[in-house]
């Protein structure tokens, strides 16, 4: 399957529509738009017929690879279904047609949705109050490094320092950083977890926060959390806890319970957010009490039995995202969270967890596992035994491609060798993880016994191996909108 881009089908003089004879007394353009306002040659736009059009883009949605078409088991980024209901509940001509400058007393609806879901990410939370602003975990986790600085200017002890364990998600230290943060690394125990007693060393009266992954990127549980939370809060310090993965620990444990000061949610990963290319997402942040008046404005107030937005916050670090963030994520969430009630909670994790536990089992003979032990709704493979016969983790994946698999995530977490990241999540069945099993470990067959098909993958592919380098450093822009 291959296709051209729609300016090379496009042939000079043809339309997709044809306007018929003007049946209007004829105006001078100048009048409506004057000289100066207009191009002086015409836009490089394709001549395309409709039948074109729709042929073209249809085309290149059936290339496109997506969670409606098949599994795809990316590590740390949790692609679950997502339901087709909560489209057409955000699709409400209630929801679709509003604008946020609009009089409040017409808004009153979105308000109460908006105030209620921030109720309900509290209690799954145990947390104080909620921002629903950012855009994304990772603007999240920078409005929370944002809080963090002003909690400390306003003690009068800027601090300079966050300690960010090398198991965390990449954004993490890029997020403090961007605030203006030092980072300072604590490194990993045998067992995948903070080292308690690198992290007691790495403390001093100089550190704000620790940043901490919950489940971490290889997919283990900090067991020690309420002792690190300890050490953290004995020193005047803070938590803040990256819940992206949060589909491990729904209905089981609330973060605010293990001491966690502040947190963010991933709506487009756990509250089944279209994810990617699917739409913008949405990156709750919510915090401890003592940290609840340094959130953005505007807040939803309720008084007096009316909703309304609340600017007054002296002690507020302002806005990331304009008005109440991207509300089509969050109307799409809160039907999430009415569909499954409070008590389907437990079962989403209950079956992510599972689902990772059967894979990791299953592949265990197969691929080197550096972290043996149970993992929570996700884990790491190591492809070492492979790279050994000259098959390399990335030759793996591109493999996988071939067999109709999406690949996982790849070489990373950093401190696995050859690292094959792999979260199924709780809705694919047993039947599409034993299928995704059956081609890995045709796969490890394969860099056994013809180790060049791997490396020479994909095959059936649109395109085959691309120069990543070269597609980043001189990508291919035949087209220029001049
Ligand atoms: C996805 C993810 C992030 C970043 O979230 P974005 O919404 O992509 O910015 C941060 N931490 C973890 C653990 C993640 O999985």
């Amino acid at each position: 399957m291959t296709e051209k881009l729609i300016f090379e089908i496009s042939r000079p003089g043809r339309r997709c529509v044809r306007l018929s004879a003007l049946d209007v007394p004829e105006k001078p353009l100048d009048d409506i738009l004057p000289g100066r306002h207009r191009r002086s040659t015409p836009p490089r736009l394709p001549e395309v017929s409709e039948l074109d059009v729709i042929r073209h883009f249809t085309r290149l949605s059936q290339m496109n690879y997506c969670i409606d078409t098949n599994f795809y088991p990316l590590g740390s980024c949790t692609m679950k279904y997502n339901p087709r209901i909560h489209e057409d509940v955000a699709g409400l001509d209630g929801f679709r047609r509003i604008h946020p400058y609009q009089p409040f007393g017409q808004v009153q609806g979105i308000l109460q949705l908006l105030d209620e879901f921030t109720g309900m990410l509290k209690k799954i939370c145990g947390l104080s109050d909620f921002s629903l602003q950012p855009a994304a975990g990772a603007q999240a986790e920078l409005l929370g490094m944002m809080i963090v600085r002003a909690y400390y200017r306003k003690k009068g002890e800027p601090r300079k320092k966050i300690i960010i364990p090398d198991s965390a998600h990449g954004t993490n230290p890029a997020s403090a950083a961007l605030c203006g943060f030092d980072v300072v690394e604590v490194k990993s125990n045998a067992m995948g977890q903070i080292d308690i007693k690198a992290l007691k060393e790495a403390m001093s009266p100089e550190v704000a926060a620790l940043m901490v992954t919950i489940p971490n990127t290889l997919g283990i549980f900090e067991s020690e959390i309420r002792e690190i939370c300890e050490t953290l809060h004995d020193a005047g310090g803070l938590v803040y806890c990256d819940g992206a993965n949060m589909n491990a620990m729904l209905g089981r444990v609330r973060p605010g319970d293990m001491g966690v000061d502040l947190l963010h949610l991933n709506l487009h990963k756990t509250f089944t957010g279209p994810h990617g290319g699917g739409g913008p997402g949405s990156g709750p942040l919510g915090v401890s009490k003592a940290l609840a008046p340094f959130l953005p404005v505007p807040r939803i107030e309720h008084k007096h039995g009316t909703y309304m937005p609340g600017y007054a916050a002296p002690d507020s670090v302002g806005r990331v995202k304009p008005f109440y963030g991207n509300i089509g994520v969050i109307i799409k969430a809160y039907s999430y969270l009415l569909s499954i009630g409070q008590d389907g909670l437990s079962g989403v994790s209950e079956a992510a967890v599972i689902n990772a536990n059967y894979l990791k089992q299953r592949l265990s003979g197969h691929y080197d596992i550096p972290y043996p032990e149970g993992c929570m709704h996700e884990f790491v493979l190591s492809g070492r035994k492979q790279k050994k016969l000259g098959v390399s983790t990335l030759d793996i994946a591109k493999r996988l491609l071939d067999y109709g698999f999406y690949a996982p995530t790849i070489y990373f977490p950093l401190i696995v060798e050859e690292a094959i990241m792999i979260e199924p999540t709780e809705t694919e069945s047993k039947e599409t993880l034993d299928a995704f099993v059956d081609a890995m470990i045709k796969i490890a067959e394969e860099a056994q016994n013809t180790p060049e098909l791997v490396r020479k993958a994909p095959h059936n592919t649109p395109v085959g191996r691309l120069d990543e380098v070269k597609a980043a450093r001189k990508p291919d822009l035949r087209w220029s909108f001049s």
